[in-house]
């Protein structure tokens, strides 16, 4: 049945992606953004859309509307952007939450978190499995983004509990593809956008340091079947568990953009996790869902964006 769904940071790399997949399956769709990370440029195909409203809004900011599910994304995602302004990411994510919460509660919606990897902070447990409770740092750099996460998924399941909130929880792990914003840190669009323009390509540290990387199509469909799979409110994993060092990363950007690009080492930043790979057999069980997007097959389509994207200036 078609029905209208609100967005939030539906203007950035994942939202908009997942706005296109809704718009397909024949629903209504509201995205709320303030357009911090998110850019016009993702979802201007989308603006004359019958089916599609941008509300530029601020989800720290209380909101009505009348709405049958919400996927709750708004938040800055790279480290670069959440440590902008840490506080503003606490708030994004807490009252950002909270608001989403109070409408799911007044209108009866299903309502999506995503929440992240990083709640498992530097882990432990290797790989992460949805029961490892975490190691995360709350007075570090990266906790503003952590820390915040942690919350919003506390305050999912009070409300769940509380409330009867029907809620779904996943925890994305690494995802890349077009539409990555090029000026946003992180590694996949770093080294494609540095092999692309012939710079050096900053590995941080010596690069053994560990991270799966799942294809953006595969993402959004596991998102649209959490969603849509009854009795299950999660926290399950979402990522692609082939694992990687950053250092092979750059080995394969330079490869596959024929780059003469040259590795060059930077310093590791502050509690930058080790090592990183989720199991998803819990996502496997409940949503018979499982990446398909090889990591060189979706680096070939995400450089054949940035060279668009560069070459447009
Ligand atoms: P993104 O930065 O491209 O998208 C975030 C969107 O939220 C942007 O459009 C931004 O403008 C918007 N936004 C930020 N603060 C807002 C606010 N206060 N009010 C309204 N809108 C606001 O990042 P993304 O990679 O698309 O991430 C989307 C979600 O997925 C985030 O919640 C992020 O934490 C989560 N996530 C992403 C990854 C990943 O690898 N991409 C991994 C784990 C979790
Ligand atoms: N990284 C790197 N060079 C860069 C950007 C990132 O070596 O130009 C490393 C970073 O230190 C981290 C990994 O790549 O170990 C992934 O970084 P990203 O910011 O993409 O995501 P996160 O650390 O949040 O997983």
């Amino acid at each position: 049945m078609n029905q209208r769904i609100l967005v939030t940071g539906g203007a950035g790399f994942l939202g908009s992606h997942l706005v296109d997949r809704l718009l397909d399956k024949g629903h209504e769709v509201i995205c709320l953004d303030n357009l911090f990370t998110g850019d016009k440029s993702n979802i201007r195909h989308l603006l004359q859309h019958p089916r599609f409203e941008l509300m530029r809004w601020d989800v720290t900011d209380p909101f009505k509307i009348e709405v049958d599910q919400i996927y709750n994304l708004a938040c800055p995602a790279s480290p670069v952007h959440y440590q902008y302004n840490a506080i503003k990411t606490v708030k994004t994510s807490v009252m950002g939450a909270i608001n989403c919460l109070g409408l799911a509660k007044r209108v009866k919606a299903r309502i999506f978190q995503a929440s992240t990897s990083e709640v498992y902070g530097d882990p432990q447990v290797h790989p992460q499995v949805e029961s490892y409770r975490g190691s995360v740092n709350p007075i570090g750099i990266r906790a503003c983004y952590d820390e915040g996460k942690r919350v919003a998924e506390t305050l999912f399941f009070d409300y769940h509990r509380q409330n009867g909130v029907d809620i779904r929880v996943v925890r994305i792990f690494n995802t890349y593809g077009p539409r990555m914003n090029p000026d946003d840190g992180r590694v996949v669009s770093n080294f494609i956008v540095q092999a692309l323009r012939g710079e050096n390509i900053t590995v941080y540290g010596e690069g053994q340091q560990t991270r799966s990387f799942c294809y953006v199509d595969d993402l959004v469909e596991g998102f649209v079947r959490m969603m849509e799979t009854e009795d299950f409110t999660g926290p399950v994993n979402l990522g692609n568990p082939g694992e990687f060092t950053i250092l092979e990363l750059a080995e394969a950007v330079i490869r596959l953009t024929g780059s003469s690009s040259k590795i060059i080492q930077q310093p590791l930043p502050e509690d930058d996790p080790l090592q990183r790979k989720p199991d998803i057999t819990l996502a496997r069980e409940k949503l018979g869902w499982e990446p398909t997007v090889p990591l060189e097959e979706g680096l070939k389509r995400t450089i054949q964006f940035f060279e668009k994207l560069l070459a447009e200036g």
